[in-house]
């Protein structure tokens, strides 16, 4: 574990089960470089169980979307997927195909930002990268 204020190594102070979940185990650390102290917490994720829960919220959404809706977003992916068939059996771009029978592009989800930290993680083992090789330089008086 680095230190989140300077990306120093951390040593583990005190090590326990967390109050309401045993299954977690809460973790007290210190950097060794700059004595900034912060909590860590270890535990599992049920990462099926998260796929099941939106699965059933995507389909409580369908459910209860407006039936016209639904029909016409239907009806458009359906659209696509034939132009889609129609560029590759014809050998056109499937943009050209869209426009010539007035599709709209489906709507592009944007990138997340990505923020990078602060300062440069170093890789484990590995000399930093960011910083280039000093070299001496004589200094004659
Ligand atoms: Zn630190």
């Amino acid at each position: 574990m680095i230190c989140a204020r300077c990306a120093g190594d951390t040593r583990v102070i005190d090590s326990r089960p967390h109050e309401d979940d045993p299954g977690v185990i809460r973790r007290r650390r210190e950097c060794v470089a700059c004595g900034h102290r912060f909590f860590t917490q270890e535990g599992t994720i049920n990462i099926a169980g998260m796929r099941a829960k939106r699965r059933r919220a995507q389909a409580a959404y369908l459910a209860r979307l407006d039936p016209a809706v639904k029909a016409a977003r239907v009806a458009a992916s359906n659209l696509r997927r034939d132009a889609k068939i129609e560029a590759e059996e014809t050998g056109r771009p499937l943009a050209n195909v869209m426009r010539d029978w007035s599709i709209e592009p489906a709507t592009r989800r944007r990138p997340l930002k990505h923020t990078s930290p602060p300062f440069p993680i170093p890789r484990a083992n590995e000399r930093s990268v960011t910083t280039p090789n000093q070299k001496t330089t004589e200094c004659s008086i």
